[in-house]
C-alpha cells in the first residue's frame, strides 16, 4: 500500500492551504474539493478543469481512497445490498430499502462490531476497525446513485443501522454526517438521518452537548436490567439507569423524541412484566416504539414471539398513549435485514 496521504482526509480549508503553500490559488482547493465530494471522482485524471501539471502534482502527493461496490444483490422485495470493499481490502455492507414513496440507506459505521448482542449476526464478527468519514459518506453516495438508477429519485432517508456501533466511532460518524448534510456533499437534511445505538450513555450526552440535528434511536429490547444483560451483555457496564439519565439529558437539550427499537422473543421478554417495564421506561421522555421483526441468524436460540404477544404489546403501549409501529423486515432473502449483515458473500 502507498504511504501517500488520503486527500479526502483534508478539510476544504486544508486543501486551500495546500494550494497556496504550493504557489497556486486557494480557489484551486475549492475546485478539487468539489471534484472529490460533489462529483465523487475516483481518479485525479477525471478532474478535467484542473491543469495536467496540477493533477500530476496531486498524484505525486496524494491518493483517493475510494470504496468499491464489490457485489450488489437485489432482493425480491426490491431491497439492494452492497458489499463494499474498502481501500485495505476489508468489506462492509450497506443496504438500500425502497418503499413506494422513498428510499432509505442503511449504512455501516465499523468493520464488524465490538458489542456482543447475542441475537445479531454482526456481533459474531470481530471489530476490525472504525470506518473513516469518507468511507461512510461513500456508502451513502453509492446508494444515492442506485436509488436514482433503480427508483428514479434521490435517496430520502439514512439510518445508521448497518454494521457496528456508531457511537463508538463518534467523531467519524459526525464528520460523515456533516458532509452528507452539507450542500457541498449530498445536501440531505439531518431530519432525515437516524443514528441507532445500543445505548452508550456518555456518548448520548455528548450528542446532546454537540447539538446534533439528526434523530436518535436506541436498541432497547428489554427494560429490565437482568434480561437486557443476558441478551446484550455490555448492558452490565451501561445499565438502564444510566441510559435513562442520558436520555433525559438528551431530551432536555434537544426536545426531540427518541425511538426505541424492540424485538419480542419467546421466553425472553414475552411476559406482562416485560411489557410493564417497557411502558415505565417509555414514560421517562417522549418517545415512540418500533417493534421490529426478528430475523433468525442461526440455530434458533432466539425465536420471535407469536402474534398474540405482539398484539398485547401494541394494545398496552397504546393504552398508555405511547406511539408504536410494527416494522416488517426487508431483504431477508439476501441476508440484508436488520442483524443479518455478516459479510456472508
Ligand atoms: N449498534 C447499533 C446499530 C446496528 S443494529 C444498534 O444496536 O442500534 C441495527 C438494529 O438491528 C438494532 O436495533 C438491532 O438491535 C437490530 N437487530 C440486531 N440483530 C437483529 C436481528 N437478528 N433481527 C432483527 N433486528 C436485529
Amino acid at each position: 500500500m502507498s504511504n501517500k496521504k488520503d486527500i479526502r482526509a483534508l478539510s476544504k480549508e486544508q486543501l486551500r492551504d495546500f494550494f497556496t503553500e504550493n504557489g497556486d490559488k486557494a480557489f484551486r482547493g475549492n475546485q478539487v474539493y468539489e471534484w472529490l465530494w460533489q462529483k465523487g471522482v475516483h481518479s485525479f485524471s477525471d478532474m478535467t478543469n484542473i491543469s495536467k501539471e496540477t493533477r500530476e502534482m496531486l498524484q505525486n502527493n496524494f491518493v483517493i481512497n475510494h470504496i468499491e461496490v464489490d457485489q450488489m444483490q437485489r432482493s425480491s422485495d426490491g431491497t439492494v445490498k452492497n458489499a463494499v470493499r474498502l481501500h485495505d481490502g476489508l468489506v462492509v455492507e450497506s443496504v438500500l430499502i425502497p418503499t413506494e414513496t422513498r428510499t432509505t440507506a442503511c449504512v455501516s459505521s465499523q468493520v464488524g462490531c465490538s458489542l456482543d448482542c447475542q441475537f445479531c449476526a454482526t456481533a459474531r464478527l470481530k471489530r476490525m476497525r472504525n470506518l473513516n468519514p469518507d468511507e461512510i459518506y461513500d456508502q451513502v453516495a453509492a446508494i444515492n446513485k442506485e436509488s436514482l438508477l433503480y427508483y428514479n429519485h434521490k435517496l430520502s432517508n439514512i439510518v445508521f443501522m448497518g454494521m457496528g456501533e456508531p457511537l463508538m466511532n463518534y467523531n467519524n460518524v459526525l464528520k460523515a454526517i456533516e458532509k452528507i448534510t452539507s450542500p457541498e456533499g449530498l445536501g440531505i437534511s439531518p431530519k432525515r438521518i437516524t443514528v441507532s445505538t445500543s445505548g452508550v450513555p456518555k456518548m448520548i450526552k455528548k450528542l446532546a452537548d454537540d447539538e446534533v440535528k439528526f434523530n436518535l434511536a436506541v436498541s432497547l429490547h428489554s427494560a429490565i436490567d437482568e434480561v437486557r444483560t443476558q441478551i446484550m451483555p455490555f448492558n452490565k457496564n451501561f445499565p438502564l439507569a444510566d441510559l435513562k439519565e442520558a436520555l433525559q439529558y438528551w431530551y432536555a437539550k434537544t426536545k426531540r423524541r427518541v425511538t426505541y427499537e424492540y424485538i419480542v422473543w419467546n421466553g425472553i421478554n414475552d411476559t406482562r412484566e416485560a411489557i410493564n417495564a417497557l411502558v415505565k421506561f417509555c414514560k421517562y421522555i417522549p418517545c415512540k416504539v418500533n417493534l421490529i421483526e426478528y430475523n433468525p441468524i442461526d440455530d434458533g436460540d432466539f425465536q420471535q414471539a407469536n402474534a398474540k404477544v405482539i398484539d398485547d404489546y401494541i394494545s398496552i403501549l397504546e393504552m398508555n398513549d405511547i406511539i408504536v409501529n410494527v416494522r416488517r423486515s426487508r431483504g431477508k432473502d439476501i441476508d440484508a435485514a436488520c442483524g443479518q449483515l455478516a459479510n456472508k458473500s
